[in-house]
């Protein structure tokens, strides 16, 4: 790990495709690299993103499978998991206090207060997102989804192997 470049959000390689396409993945694993990892991991679009809360819309999910070795599997379930939970908890206790103070309180900004203490308690789980970069991510879009890779070399060998197949459709 480089420590003198980049300080803070490391430097994501995103590479986007079409939806309809199949991406193909390089065979080794995306969190430790390890040659025919032997397994894959399920990865689906972020299901909480800004524009979750700003829409409250989910959207179709999209899944994509990913090679990963199995100690890799298991280590990155239990990261979402933990999320998860993470993230419900700061929820909860966020709309619990919204809830409390509300009933106590009767004005014109009622309605703003409860905004402001939702948002309050919802910045660890944007914070989350920042400190525990994901081996992978991605962002589906209407018509095309965004690979993010956080190792660079990963991602340009993905790049590689997915350009050739546009090649192919005639795109180049
Ligand atoms: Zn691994």
């Amino acid at each position: 790990m480089e420590w003198g470049t980049g300080v803070g959000k490391p430097v994501r390689t995103v590479v986007n495709l079409p939806k309809g396409r199949t991406p193909v993945f390089p065979d080794r694993c995306v969190a430790c690299g390890i040659d025919h990892p032997g397994a894959t991991h399920r990865v689906g679009t972020n299901a909480i993103g800004w524009w979750t809360l700003a829409f409250w819309s989910f959207g179709p999910r999209f899944w994509v499978e990913v090679p990963a070795c199995v100690p890799c599997c298991g280590r990155m379930r239990r990261q979402r998991w933990l999320q998860l939970a993470v993230n419900a908890a700061f929820i909860v206790v966020g709309v619990s206090i919204a809830l409390a103070l509300l009933q106590r309180y009767e004005g014109p900004f009622k309605r703003w207060i409860a905004l402001g203490i939702a948002l309050v308690c919802l910045l660890p789980v944007f914070l989350w997102e920042t400190l525990f970069s994901r081996p992978i991510d991605m962002t589906a879009f209407s018509s095309t989804v965004d690979y993010e890779f956080r190792d660079a070399a990963y991602g340009n060998e993905f790049a590689a192997l997915n350009q050739r197949g546009a090649g192919d459709e005639g795109h180049a």
